[in-house]
């Protein structure tokens, strides 16, 4: 018997994990007006999730993982004026402008979360690290670390470490959330409308 079938095997291998290598960084997502806030928790099936949220924000949403370092998302988070930053995978408030910094670590920062509870944090010693993970408390999701006592000069001396792909930018003076539907304020006129 020959052996060139084992050989084989590890070719077509190797050249089939080379072509699922991704290229293209996608920006953060960026929008004109803020994300209807969710009401309670926002459950769904990995099968959902992959069907709203990118390649890229799924691997770190929901599968707790990191951009690249000073990537594109970076520059862009640098580059944002005032605004409000949401959970891209549920719409929840998480961060503004007011709490963002330049810690010069690579991923966009902020001292604090502007709604402090739509955010939870929890033990993560992954990495052979123990840290802090920070989680969206609406859906769950993964969105970065907290380090604390890092000598920042910012009010909370705290750096929330967070992946900008998996956040949604509104720069301010975009439209407010939409409030909750008051329906008084709905008349329809239909019968004026059959005048004679
Ligand atoms: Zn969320």
């Amino acid at each position: 018997m020959k052996s060139a079938l084992p050989l084989l095997v590890a070719v077509s291998a190797l050249c089939a994990s080379c072509t699922a290598e991704e290229k293209k960084e996608k920006p953060m997502e960026t929008a004109s007006t803020a994300p209807q806030q969710p009401t309670g928790k926002v459950e769904k099936t990995e099968e959902e999730w992959k069907k709203i949220l990118t390649p890229e924000q799924y691997r770190i949403s929901r599968q707790a993982g990191t951009e690249r370092a000073n990537g594109d998302v970076y520059k862009q988070f640098k580059d944002q004026g005032a605004g409000t930053y949401y959970c891209a995978a549920c719409g929840a408030e998480l961060f503004t402008s007011n709490e963002k910094f330049d810690s010069h670590c690579g991923w966009p920062s902020f001292y604090d979360p502007s709604k402090a509870k739509n955010v939870i944090t929890k033990d993560d010693y992954s990495g052979g690290m123990v840290r802090t993970e920070v989680n969206c408390a609406k859906c769950g999701g993964h969105l970065g670390h907290v380090f604390k006592g890092e000598g920042f000069d910012t009010p909370t001396d705290q750096r929330y470490c967070i992946n900008g792909t998996v956040l949604k930018f509104v720069p301010a003076g975009g439209a407010k959330p939409e409030p909750k539907k008051e329906e008084p304020k709905k008349e329809e006129p239909k019968k004026d409308a059959e005048k004679k």
